[in-house]
């Protein structure tokens, strides 16, 4: 799940792959591990428990060199975090990482076991090196062992094979699991995601799923699942240089906070014209899908999830069409039923998702008028299987809690909203003033971040507790869970996060001095029933903090503080009063002194179930 980097060269390949991992670190890993193999067929093997410069130090002290090598970073699935487990697993010659879980792992264990292997790690990858090792003995070449071991497994895998006495070659095989190849001169390289290779190669092909291949110095051959050759188009990538770089900014996530303005400018660039939605940009058959639309299956984990949540009420309010939405784990577990006319979105800021993914093959059989994925990653596997996208142009977002990708996501979402709706219940005026608070956002983002340092003197209230209430009504309900999300992912604080009109159905049960409660109140036509709910709390003692519109009534007094956010039209309102949460989660953390960028068992693009 996490990151994979290999490399046939002609150069020493040790410092490209640690400059990978590298940059693949933000996604979340517990250990770290390469094997080279140099021209003698002398293989090195160094695996690291903890972070990758420990890896890196190892591997310049024991000068490992070699132009043919694989690394891999590990988010345990099977097996504790340890050295052992760690990545690149040996079976003789053979040298193997792999991303993903290999759901058959104990069968094959078993018959390996009575075949002789012995096992000297906890991990489901291990069945994969014993068996290439197996089907090698048989086979003509590591390309066949490999096609035959892949036939076997069940599962997620994305894997590349080595083997210590043939090192012109990697094999590799992708499942569920992401790979790139990466095309130099004389070289090639492979890795679960296109930024681990950025300072080598601008030219990448994506594998799909069931693809084989053999990479060398000078040549790629890809199989498909049946064994047939096939050709997978390389292209230059988009993605810029230096999207791996902090910059000036103590962490990627309050970079990231800070490219908001930019990445929603860059979202909306091209994509409005005449108080319109340009309907096209969803693909070339958009319009008249769109046209018939009148229902809408959102599809989404996490924070994804809570974007779709904020996209029903704009559907269903404006556009005018009825919309669900589901977390993905559940969706493809249970039974659903297909309404006419009926659009499946998915959502997902690495388009790798895997329960969304398997939602949306599911879905495909299901009867869905057509599907359309919201993804920030182009080429990526959402993207290719579905029949239309929005691509969020976002820029690679580093940080493993999710923010620019939040934002930029319910931007997209609220486009979708205005096509849909032209066709639909969505007037003309409506319409134009949806377009033109979408173009106002990028400024009043900016404006918003002003917040900053207010945001961070309150954090201090909150380093110290160890539960939260995040409460708000109507979309701003799915904002309040987007902010507990962020508090919890980060800070590791107890938070929930409740409709406002659910409070006296239980969750006032817990409000004391300890239980600081977050009010998201902006100034729409449930402000007086939310008004309500803050009397609720402040009648019980709670201690509250309100983020208002400016020109609210709300006032700061000894049992609630309030924090104005500029005012906004109330289209947009939910993409601004997410910021000072973001702010606010990033503060919190920032005092506590925990990893904001890598949170403790955290990882970025979930590609396991
Ligand atoms: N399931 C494998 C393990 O636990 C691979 C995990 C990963 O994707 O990093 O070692």
């Amino acid at each position: 799940m996490c990151g994979i980097v290999g490399a046939v060269a002609q150069r020493d390949v040790a410092e490209i792959l640690v400059e990978g991992l590298r940059r693949l670190e933000y996604r979340g890993y517990d250990s770290a591990g390469v094997a080279i193999v140099d021209g003698e067929q002398n293989l090195s093997r160094i695996r690291r428990l903890g972070k990758v410069q420990a890896l890196s130090d190892a591997v310049h002290e024991a000068k490992v060199a070699g132009g043919t090598g694989i690394a891999h970073t590990r988010w345990a699935t099977h097996g504790e975090p340890s050295e052992a487990n760690a990545h690149p697993h040996m079976s003789g010659d053979i040298a193997v990482v792999h991303n993903g879980i290999i759901e058959n792992h104990e069968e094959l264990r078993e018959t390996l076991r009575e075949r002789g292997f012995s096992f000297s790690s906890q991990t489901d990858t291990e069945v994969i090196a014993h068996l290439v090792e197996w089907e090698l003995r048989t086979s003509e070449n590591l390309l066949e062992a490999v096609q035959k071991t892949a036939a076997q497994l069940t599962g997620a895998y994305g894997t590349v094979v080595m083997n210590k006495n043939d090192p012109a070659r990697l094999i590799v095989a992708r499942s569920g699991s992401p790979l790139v190849i990466g095309y130099g001169m004389g070289e090639h390289f492979i890795a679960s995601d296109q930024l681990a290779l950025l300072p080598v190669t601008r030219r990448f092909a994506f594998l799909e799923e069931g693809d084989v291949a053999e990479i060398t110095r000078f040549e790629v051959n890809i199989f498909d699942a049946q064994g047939n050759a096939v050709k997978r188009e390389v292209k230059e990538t988009q993605v810029s240089h230096d999207s791996g770089d902090k910059g000036e900014y103590r962490h990627y996530m309050l970079k990231e906070i800070y490219e908001q303005p930019v990445a929603i400018q860059r979202t909306l660039e091209g994509r409005l014209a005449n108080g319109q939605v340009v309907s096209s940009i969803f693909g070339d058959n958009a319009e008249e899908l769109l046209s018939k639309v009148k229902h809408v299956q959102i599809i989404a984990c996490g924070t994804s999830y809570h974007a779709g949540l904020v996209a029903r009420y704009w559907l269903e309010e404006w556009a005018g069409v009825s919309c669900n939405v589901e977390i993905a784990s559940e969706f493809r577990y249970r039974k659903s039923h297909v309404f006419e006319n009926s659009l499946l979105v998915t959502i997902s800021q690495s388009g790798e998702t895997a329960d969304t993914l398997a939602a949306l093959r599911l879905a495909k059989e299901m009867g869905y008028m057509a599907s359309l994925t919201i993804c920030n990653v182009p080429g990526s596997s959402l993207v290719r299987e579905s029949d239309l996208s929005y691509m969020m142009k976002a820029g690679a977002e580093i940080g493993v809690a999710s923010t620019k990708a939040f934002t930029v996501q319910l931007a997209g979402l609220l486009m979708l909203a205005g096509a849909i709706g032209h066709f639909n219940d969505l007037e003309p005026a409506k319409e134009a003033q949806l377009v033109k608070a979408l173009q106002s956002l990028p400024a009043k983002i900016e404006q918003t971040l002003s917040m900053a340092e207010s945001i961070e003197l309150l954090a201090e209230d909150f380093a110290e507790m160890n539960h939260s209430l995040f409460l708000g009504r109507g979309e701003q309900s799915a904002i309040a869970m987007e902010g507990a999300l962020k508090l919890k992912e980060i800070s590791y604080i107890h938070a929930e996060a409740y409709a406002a009109g659910e409070l006296k159905h239980g969750p006032l049960a817990l409000i004391d001095a300890e239980m600081p409660v977050i009010v998201v109140a902006p100034n729409n036509e449930l402000l007086e029933k939310l008004k309500s709910n803050i009397e609720e709390v402040r009648a019980r003692g709670g201690l509250m903090y309100v983020f208002a519109d400016e020109n609210t009534s709300f006032e700061s007094d000894d049992t609630m503080k309030v924090l104005k956010v500029p005012f906004c039209d109330e289209f947009i309102a939910p993409i601004v009063y997410t910021l000072p949460l973001q702010l606010l989660s990033y503060y919190v953390a920032l005092i506590k002194g925990t990893d904001v960028d890598q949170p403790r068992n955290l990882a970025k693009s979930v590609t396991v179930e």
